[in-house]
């Protein structure tokens, strides 16, 4: 294969994942071809809060900076309020990581993808992947639509889809489901001003929890996380304030004095599961491959875990099929076995059902070294 739109690596979605490993393969020397239907700078839902492994990342690639200069400041103090226990102090370090932050997505997503044309990458928004093209069994392109209404051929030695937990490329590529657990939550939030900054704050409570996360321009992310075991109601404002009265009224307190500068965002298609994430001529990485609930916040901080890993893996000739099949095969295994135990730990926090451990936090409230271990625990650095 050769030509103009030949490329090593062709990567679908242009977000946490899939800038971040365009920006990698890049580095390494590969022609990188990155496509994104969203036009950027864009936003899209999350409630923000990239955790230490996930600033890590981004400290070695060299981003770090880029991330605080946004405005969005270091979250160096971390609360964790349950029903009868209430956890407060400094944020575990990784490193000289010394908190969390969350930054806005439409900042986030644009720098990374920024970076990843300073490395080289060729990179085309407004352009939707609709088909992928076969040779003898493998992948070896796109079809992708233009911002003029064309469609055209893509060629490349590896197609990578990062483009998302209903990816368009797992579906074209077939790529079956090996886990899939049931949604449990459904997600509310806004932005507000007015709302005093102690740092992180989780509440936790039974059915719903809440977060205050202090973000860019002085607002602060409150979000709402409800079970699906209650019935949704029509009017999502009035479940958004009531939830987040029931989970706290502190939280109340706040919110009444504070104002709602943003309209309210809701997000219910939250789905648990692993697919498998390669085949030949094709990869999936961040979301596409791997999705869970966003109760915990670690789903940025994953795909770039993912992405490092992705292209750490693909250090050989990528014509080369057979080591293509080995790398993508140990990659998939690297990939179960390192996610898994935060999977179930996730599927257990969304359950946002307290009562089966409230004891023991109630018991160990006043030890310094539970609190570390969970501080660490909610960090993702246990
Ligand atoms: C409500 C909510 C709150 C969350 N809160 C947090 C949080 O606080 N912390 C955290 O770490 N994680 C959070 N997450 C999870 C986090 O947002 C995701 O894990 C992360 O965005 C995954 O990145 P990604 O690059 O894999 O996919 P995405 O961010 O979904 O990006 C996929 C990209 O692919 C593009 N695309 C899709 N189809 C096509 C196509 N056919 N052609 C071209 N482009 C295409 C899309 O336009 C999109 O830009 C949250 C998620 C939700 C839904």
């Amino acid at each position: 294969m050769g030509g103009p739109d030949m490329y090593d690596v062709i990567v679908v979605g242009a977000r946490c994942a899939g800038a971040a490993v365009a920006l990698l393969l890049a580095r390494a020397g590969r022609r990188v071809l990155l496509l994104d239907r969203a036009r950027f700078p864009s936003d899209t839902l999350s409630t923000l809060y990239i955790h230490q492994p996930g600033l890590a990342r981004l400290q070695r690639w060299g981003l770090l900076g880029e991330v605080l200069a946004t405005g969005a400041p270091l979250l160096t103090r971390l609360s964790l309020s349950f029903p009868g226990a209430r956890f407060t102090g400094p944020a575990p370090a990784l490193g000289p990581i010394t908190g969390g932050c969350a930054p806005r997505r439409y900042a986030l997503d644009h720098l990374l993808v920024q970076a990843a044309i300073r490395a080289g990458v060729e990179f085309r928004p407004r352009t939707t992947v609709a088909d992928v093209q076969w040779e003898d069994g493998k992948v070896t392109g796109v079809r992708h639509g233009t911002p003029r209404g064309s469609t055209t051929l893509a060629r490349a030695h590896l197609v990578i889809g990062a483009d998302g937990r209903n990816s368009t490329v797992a579906r074209l590529v077939h790529a079956p489901f090996v886990r899939q657990d049931p949604r449990s939550t459904r997600v509310y939030y806004s932005y507000w001003s007015g709302i005093p900054d102690p740092g992180v704050q989780i509440y936790s409570g039974h059915g719903m929890g809440a977060g205050c996360i202090p973000t860019q321009d002085g607002l602060t992310l409150v979000s709402v996380q409800v079970s699906r075991t209650i019935p949704a109601h029509d009017d999502r404002q009035r479940t958004y304030r009531e939830m987040a009265r029931r989970s706290s009224a502190e939280l109340d307190g706040q919110l009444t004095e504070g104002k709602q500068e943003d309209r309210l965002y809701c997000c219910s298609d939250l789905p648990n599961f692993f697919r498998r994430p390669h085949g030949p001529g094709w990869a999936l990485v961040g979301d596409a491959a791997h999705n869970k609930d966003p109760t915990p916040g670690r789903g940025i901080s994953d795909a770039f875990i993912q992405a490092e890993m992705l292209a750490e893996r693909l250090d050989f000739p990528l014509d080369d099929t057979q080591q293509a099949d080995a790398a993508l095969s140990k990659y998939a295994q690297q990939l179960r076995e390192e996610f898994t135990p935060a999977y179930e730990s996730t599927l257990t926090t969304a359950r946002l059902d307290p009562s089966e451990y409230i004891q023991h936090l109630v018991d160990n409230q006043h030890d310094p070294a539970f609190a570390e271990h969970l501080f660490r625990s909610f960090a993702g650095l246990n």
